[in-house]
């Protein structure tokens, strides 16, 4: 078969679709795996199904993306700006979703096309409209300035994309530029990229080692009959050696201080805590209450001894034990080193395909960039892991953190306090 033979098949399958929308792709799972999965028709795939479905955007399309090789993705960065040139506004659907996955996983791709992107703005109106600048190298950043500099005033877009580039001379850039302006905003912008802005320096809230959680399938009882299924995203896979194991589920011995039920027990790291910016103990045994949760504006708070034992901050202030029961499935969760490409996600563009288990880097949040303060020192807290839903619960139910959301873990490692709290859409 040649190249040409691969494009013939893949919009074969992108015309049933034109024809009979998903009915079609749900009575043609196999060929929609075969096509995205194989590498000789993944990228004919992917190109035909960019100019097929134009201005519609769909999950399994933004997701099949994630099965291409890097220098696949290259190419079909290419073929979007391509077709985004002679594309308007308003209608730019797959070519648009195509920049927005690369920026995220492979930012390096779109590098060359940035000045061209500055002015086409494929996601314009979108959260992710900054993220083609992640791969803003040395050259775009002075290209950024001298934009900003003809300016009277250097316009906050320049921020994000200089902010959303994160490299050292991107940040300092960024803060000559807009400190003198407005500081409270820029770290406002800062925090969008776990950074804060805390007497005149640029402080990391975030690790630069990033790990995934991975969970075996039968733990997380996963049903690969379901379409939504048809493969395994990469961050699912148990590949390689895990950087650290530790046990997950069940409860501790300490009670919560609001509502005196026993703490859930979470991760409990060792090996890779110097790595994620704990230093002031060896071991922490993570945790957090499933009744209270906690939420942005009020997060719970954890004290943790010399063993890295938590407990409750206030402390436990009901002396009845409770009787109710919501308890984590017990397992032995993997902490794997992530690769590269995975550094990043976005709880959007995942459509609940993704592993978003993760410890370290930055958090994937739903809608607000919130580091909470330290009850003890008042230094905003870094981040530290975070927990997606359907965690499996005793008793055939499913946790969803307050309703398809995640939890967040973050912690201060002077007054080793750690602080929980829930956002769900
Ligand atoms: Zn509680
Ligand atoms: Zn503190």
């Amino acid at each position: 078969m040649t190249y040409a033979q691969y494009m013939k098949d893949g919009l074969k399958f992108w015309n049933g679709y034109r024809a009979d929308g998903l009915d079609f792709v749900r009575s043609h799972v196999e060929e929609l795996t075969r096509l995205a999965l194989r590498p000789e028709t993944r990228l004919p795939f992917a190109v035909e199904g960019m100019r097929a479905l134009g201005p519609i955007t769909l999950p399994f399309y933004g997701e099949s993306l994630s099965l291409l090789a890097p220098r696949e993705l290259e190419v079909l960065a290419g073929e979007a700006v391509t077709l985004l040139r002679r594309t308007e506004r308003g209608s730019r659907g797959a070519a648009a979703a195509v920049i927005a996955h690369a920026s995220l996983q492979v930012p390096s791709v779109l590098t060359p096309h940035l000045p061209e992107l500055f002015q086409l703005l494929p996601n314009e109106a979108a959260y992710y409209g900054e993220w083609p600048w992640r791969g803003a190298d040395s050259s775009e950043v002075a290209r950024l300035g001298t934009v900003a500099r003809k300016a009277e005033e250097p316009p906050w877009h320049l921020c994000g994309f200089l902010v959303g580039a994160r490299s050292d001379e991107a940040l300092a850039l960024a803060q000559r530029l807009f400190a003198p302006i407005d500081s409270p905003r820029l770290d406002r912008v800062l925090r969008q990229v776990g950074r804060e802005l805390v007497d005149h320096r640029i402080r990391p809230l975030t690790s630069e080692a990033v790990f995934h959680v991975v969970f075996d399938d039968d733990y997380l009882r996963v049903d690969y009959s379901d379409p939504e299924h048809v493969w395994t995203h990469p961050t699912l896979l148990a590949e390689g050696l895990p950087a650290e194991r530790s046990p997950f589920g069940g409860v501790l011995a300490e009670r919560c201080g609001r509502c005196a039920t026993p703490l859930a027990r979470l991760l409990e790291l060792s090996a890779i805590l110097p790595e994620l910016g704990v230093h002031s103990r060896s071991q922490v045994q993570f945790a957090t209450c499933l009744w209270c949760q906690g939420s942005a504006e009020a997060p719970l708070y954890f004290s943790h001894d010399e063993s890295g034992t938590p407990a409750s901050l206030p402390e436990v202030r009901v002396s009845q034990p409770s009787t109710r029961h919501l308890r984590l499935n017990e397992t032995v969760a993997r902490v794997q080193r992530t690769r590269q490409r995975w550094r990043f996600q976005d709880w959007g563009l995942s459509t609940h395909r993704q592993n978003l288990h993760r410890v370290g880097g930055e958090p994937t949040f739903i809608g607000q960039y919130v580091y909470p303060r330290c009850p003890r020192c008042s230094g905003r807290m870094p981040f530290l892991l975070q927990f997606d839903s359907w965690l499996p619960l005793e008793g055939d139910a499913f946790l969803h953190w307050g309703g398809e959301g995640l939890a967040y873990l973050f912690w201060c490692d002077p007054c080793a306090t750690s602080a929980t709290f829930v956002e769900s859409p």
